[in-house]
C-alpha cells in the first residue's frame, strides 16, 4: 500500500496525472489478493453499463455518505488498478462506490462478492476496442453468476440488461425510458424480433420484460410502495433522472435514508467536469461529454432548441476508439437552422455528416478559434466533445 501510494504521489509531482492508476498497478503487481483484502468487510457497489457510469457512480458515493465515508473512482480509472488505487484512499472507509468498465466487471466478481451491482444500460460503443454488445452482455452474465449474494439494481428499458440480470436471484428493476433504442431491436438471447424495448415485451425463449420496482416520472421517482418522491436534480436531463433513480435504490439497500440521499443527489452539480461551467480561453462554457450514438442523442436533447453558439468537438485516438464510422448513427438533423463550430481530430469527418444533415457548420482548427469572436452578452456557448476531447478541455479549463 506504502508502494502504491508513493508511485501515486510520485506521478503527481512529476504532473504525469493523477496518478490513481499507476499507484494501484504499483500496489497490485506487489499483493495481487490486494483488492480482495482491501475489499473484506467493505459494503461496495459496483456500477458499469455503457453510459452514465461516471455521475451514477457519483450520486453512488454522494449517497453513501449519507451514512458513513465512501470511496469512489469517479476520475475514471475503472479498472482493477483503479479500484485499488480509490479503495486505498481510505482503507477504513465502510463503503466504496466504484465505477467498473463494462468488460471488467466479472475479473471483479472473481475476486470479491459486492454488495450492490448497478446495471445501467448497454449500447455500441466503440466496436473496434470493446465489441459486440452480445459479448459484453454474456460477460455481464458471466460475472454476475459469480456474485448470487449481491442486489442487483438494473434497467428493464434495455433489454440487453434485462438478459444479463434475468436470471439473478434479488434484483431490482429501473424503468425510465430510453432514447436510443437501435442496440436493442432483438431478444440477445434468441434473436427474435422484440418491438419497443421501453413497451412490455415478452420472448418465446421465456425472457421477458420485467414490472418495475422503481419508475422515473416527470415529476420523481415512483417506489415499489406507490409513493412517488418528488426529484428537482441540479443536473440536467432525463438521463440523469434514470441515474439517480439507481443510486437511490442502491443506497436505500444499504440502510440509507430516503429522504437524505434524495437531498444529497439533488445537490450534485457535475461529475468530474461533466455538465459543469468552465472558462476556455477566458470565454465561459458549458462542457458536455458524448462518446458513442446513445450520449450524443442524450446530449443533443439536452441543447436542442437552444439559440446559443454550439461547438462539437470530435476526436479518435486510442482511448475514443479509431473509428468513427458512428458519426452517421447519430440523427444531427436536430440541429438544422442552429450554428453549428466543429473541431476536434475528426472535425471534417464531423462536417460532412452535418452537411448531409443540413445543417451549416464552420470547421475550426483549435476549439478555442471555435468560441472565438462572441458578443459580449451573448449567450453562454454549449461545447459538445467526446472523450479526448472533453478530457483535454477539462484540464486546461481556467477556474470555473
Ligand atoms: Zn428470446
Amino acid at each position: 500500500m506504502a508502494a502504491g501510494r508513493l508511485a501515486a504521489g510520485l506521478s503527481r509531482g512529476l504532473g504525469r496525472g493523477s496518478g490513481g492508476i499507476i499507484g494501484g498497478r504499483v500496489a497490485l503487481l506487489l499483493q495481487p489478493r490486494l483488492l480482495e483484502n482491501l475489499a473484506a468487510g467493505k459494503q461496495i457497489v459496483m456500477i458499469t453499463g455503457t453510459n452514465g457510469k461516471t455521475t451514477t457512480t457519483e450520486m453512488v458515493a454522494e449517497a453513501l455518505r449519507s451514512r458513513g465515508s465512501a470511496v469512489s473512482n469517479a476520475t475514471g480509472a475503472n479498472m482493477l488498478d483503479g479500484h485499488v488505487a480509490a479503495l486505498l484512499g481510505d482503507p477504513q472507509a465502510p463503503f466504496a462506490s466504484l465505477e467498473v468498465d463494462e468488460l471488467h466487471l466479472s475479473w471483479v466478481t472473481e475476486r470479491f462478492e459486492p454488495a450492490v451491482i448497478v446495471l445501467l444500460n448497454l449500447s455500441r460503443d466503440q466496436l473496434d476496442r470493446v465489441g459486440e454488445i452480445r459479448t459484453v452482455e454474456q460477460n455481464l452474465r458471466r460475472a454476475l453468476r459469480r456474485a448470487p449474494g449481491a442486489l442487483v439494481v438494473a434497467n428493464r428499458d434495455d433489454p440487453n440488461i434485462v438478459s444479463a440480470a434475468f436470471d439473478h436471484p434479488a434484483v431490482r428493476w429501473i424503468s425510465g425510458g430510453v432514447r436510443w433504442k437501435h442496440d436493442a431491436l432483438n431478444c440477445p438471447r434468441c434473436g427474435a424480433f422484440l418491438g419497443e424495448a421501453d413497451e412490455d415485451w415478452a420472448c418465446s425463449c421465456g425472457l421477458h420484460r420485467p414490472p418495475a420496482d422503481w419508475t422515473v416520472t416527470d415529476e420523481g421517482l415512483l417506489g415499489p410502495d406507490g409513493q412517488l418522491q418528488p426529484l428537482e436534480l441540479s443536473l440536467p436531463g432525463q438521463a440523469n433522472r434514470i441515474n439517480a433513480a439507481f443510486a437511490l435504490a442502491a443506497a436505500l439497500d444499504l440502510g440509507c435514508e430516503q429522504r437524505r440521499v434524495v437531498e444529497r443527489v439533488q445537490s450534485i452539480t457535475q461529475a468530474e467536469g461533466r455538465y459543469g461551467q468552465v472558462l476556455l480561453g477566458g470565454r465561459p462554457a458549458r462542457l458536455l461529454l458524448a462518446k458513442n450514438p446513445a450520449s450524443w442523442l442524450e446530449m443533443l436533447d439536452l441543447v436542442a432548441g437552444g439559440g446559443n453558439r454550439l461547438v462539437l468537438v470530435v476526436n479518435s485516438r486510442e482511448a475514443d476508439g479509431h473509428d468513427v464510422s458512428w458519426l452517421w448513427d447519430i440523427d444531427f438533423e436536430v440541429l438544422r437552422g442552429r450554428s453549428v463550430a466543429v473541431s476536434g481530430d475528426r472535425a471534417w469527418d464531423l462536417a460532412v455528416r452535418l452537411r448531409y444533415a443540413g445543417v451549416d457548420c464552420t470547421v475550426h482548427s483549435t476549439v478555442d478559434e471555435a468560441l472565438g469572436g462572441q458578443d459580449p452578452g451573448e449567450a453562454r456557448p454549449d461545447v459538445i466533445a467526446n472523450y479526448t476531447a472533453f478530457r483535454d478541455l477539462f484540464a486546461r479549463r481556467e477556474r470555473v
